[in-house]
């Protein structure tokens, strides 16, 4: 769900409790309403606050089960919503506002969430000061200078704090006319790109390769489907018992005894049409011998000889597994794009298949670029680093089936560059480098880039991986990754999964994402993704809690072994403190 931010001035208050923001603000707004402007305030309380009192209709309603309760009067009106789960987000809560009744949002509290504020300070308080480690501070109301840069007032002198906040929604709304808040990035600068709109981008230029191949069901697994599979049989394929026991017809429940004809164990059938007074003792899986439709299990019945009686109510068609029941002749049972695992190898061969249809598989050429960088294997020359960024997308390649073009490690010559590139591009559906796409590297690569064909060099707001290249050399995918061996990781995970998975016919994928608790406090920036590498475990009661594996240097590539899971912060979030909530993306079946 794309949430889209009301275009509107967001301003919160700083401070720590006992400063008295409710006061200044109860203050301050009446001074506000008097120029006319009209006022939202977001309020964050502790955990069980609530607004309703107990007994009153609208709490029985709740305690009741209404999940909202909108109760509405007069003069006013108050929807209250429950969310046992999680605590709604912040960018949701904004949306909850009409915003066409509004000139601005105030906030109170929301600390580590990432907007612009104003610092309240009192001496008298003994706190220590937020700005100098918060960049989301604005402006300083205060009983005291301080040594900044920032706008400051007297936090006594409510004309004054009333005239900055006037001030800076009218400057609101002088930059901003009328467009969408969350459009910042691209009004920047064309270059820097969010994460989501990085994926959009790639995702709308790369298509599913043109190639479809009939595989036997043996090589199958990692294959992604080119048809959909139809069922073209019955499953079961016949009426069989589902217990061990004796099967009766269901117009003769009501005898003492049946006569015991035959038994049929599974693989054999009983061929005659069973009579009035007839059972036959059957085994699980085994046929129903016809007109018998009832089975009474082994455990209520009673044989002496050829004659069985049943001690046990008996229901007309108990115990019998229909022909066509889990699955009919016809049937959808897998859609195109779908990928094969073990239970799709499974299920083709329960159907009969010894072949099934796929596309052809994705070829991925990869080099790594840079002097200093060595193939491993020879003994270590002075001042060069062994390549390993080639290694782990190797690795990342196979596990989503493509074919590998390995061509080494290409020097910094702009002409070789071109010439392999080149060549690359006519061998493979796409084309891959590692290293020297830095804004402000003077690297070989880029330059060839620039020769070689629409190559866009983006600054993509998250970390690790910041520096990203993509666009297409002789109408192929073209991916300039990061030199750094866990942006490496990071990028591809983020960037060229969702792309070759789109290539292969995976159209509609996602990844899997779950919360879990933080076991730390995590660090991440205002405006930028941050994704830490990090361990989730269930504890024991049975949540899922998550820290980070320690140094996040995006060098330490031993990081990425020790996880199993990428942390992902969302740009909106500044910090996250133990026992919050946040993203995971489990790496389980992915690296
Ligand atoms: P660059 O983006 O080219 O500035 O590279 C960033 C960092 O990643 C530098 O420290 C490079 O030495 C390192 N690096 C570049 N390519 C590789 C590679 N193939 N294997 C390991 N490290 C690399
Ligand atoms: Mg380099």
């Amino acid at each position: 769900m794309t949430i889209q931010k009301p275009n509107l001035p967001l301003l919160g208050f700083a401070a720590y409790s006992g400063t008295g923001k409710t006061t200044l603000l109860e203050a301050l707004l009446p001074k506000l309403t008097a120029t006319g402007l009209r006022i939202g305030v977001l309020k964050h309380a502790h955990h069980d606050f609530d607004v309703d009192k107990p007994g009153k209709d609208s709490y029985r309603l709740r305690k009741a089960g209404a999940s909202q309760m909108l109760i509405a009067s007069r003069y006013r009106h108050a929807l209250m919503t429950e969310t046992p789960d999680s605590e709604a987000e912040f960018d949701y809560l904004l949306t909850r506002f009409d915003a066409e009744q509004l000139d601005v949002i105030l906030v109170e509290g929301c600390k580590n969430i990432a907007f612009p504020k104003i610092e309240l300070h009192r001496d008298e308080v003994g706190k220590p000061w937020l700005y100098p480690n918060d960049n989301n501070i604005i402006a300083i109301a205060a009983d005291d200078k301080v040594d900044s840069e920032l706008p400051q007032m007297d936090i006594n002198d409510l004309d004054a704090i009333r005239d900055f906040i006037l001030k800076y929604v009218a400057d609101f709304s002088a930059v901003k006319p009328s467009e969408p808040a969350t459009a910042c990035c691209d009004t920047l600068s064309p270059a820097f790109l969010s994460v989501s709109q990085g994926q959009e981008k790639i995702l709308n230029a790369v298509a599913m390769v043109e190639g479809k191949e009939n595989i036997a069901i043996n090589d199958s697994y990692g294959r992604v489907l080119s048809e959909d599979v139809i069922s073209p049989v019955n499953v079961p394929q016949y009426t069989n018992s589902a217990m061990d026991g004796y099967a009766i017809r269901a117009d003769d429940l009501q005898r003492e005894s049946y006569k015991v004809v035959a038994e049929v164990m599974a693989g054999y059938s009983y061929d005659a049409p069973l009579q009035m007074g007839e059972a036959v003792k059957i085994m699980t899986g085994a046929p129903m011998p016809e007109l018998a439709d009832t089975v009474i299990m082994r455990e209520q019945a009673n044989q002496e000889g050829q004659t069985v009686h049943f001690n046990a109510d008996i229901k007309a068609g108990q115990n019998v597994r229909q022909a066509g029941e889990d699955l009919a002749l016809g049937a959808a049972v897998f859609a195109k794009g779908t990928r094969i695992e073990s239970p799709e190898m499974g299920m083709l061969a329960s159907l009969g298949f010894g072949q099934c249809p796929v596309t052809r598989k994705v070829k991925v050429a990869i080099f790594s670029t840079g002097d200093e960088v060595q193939n491993p294997g020879a003994e270590q020359v002075p001042n060069t680093i062994y390549d390993s960024n080639r290694f782990t997308l190797m690795g990342l390649l196979e596990k989503l089936g493509c074919d590998i073009i390995d061509l080494g490690i290409i020097e910094d010559d702009e002409e070789k560059m071109v010439k392999a590139i080149e060549k690359a591009s006519h061998q493979a559906d796409l084309v891959m480098t590692s290293g020297g796409v830095s804004v402000g590297d003077a690297d070989y690569i880029k330059l060839a880039l620039d020769r070689l064909g629409e190559i866009d060099f983006w600054r993509i707001n998250m970390r690790p991986g910041r520096p990203l290249a993509f666009g297409k050399i002789n109408d192929k995918p073209f991916f300039g990754l990061p030199g750094n061996p866990v942006a490496v990781m990071v990028s591809f995970i983020n960037f060229v999964e969702p792309a070759i998975r789109k290539m292969q016919g995976q159209l509609d994928w996602q990844p899997l994402k779950v919360n879990a608790i933080a076991a730390e406090s995590l660090r991440s920036r205002q405006g930028r993704t941050e994704f830490s590498r990090g361990v989730y475990e269930m504890n024991n009661q049975g949540q899922l809690v998550v820290r980070t594996t320690g140094k996040q240097g995006s060098g330490i590539l031993r990081s990425m072994s020790e996880a199993n899971c990428l942390i992902e912060i969302s740009p909106a979030v500044d910090t996250v403190k133990e026992g919050e909530l946040v993203t995971v993306i489990p790496l389980q079946g992915r690296v």
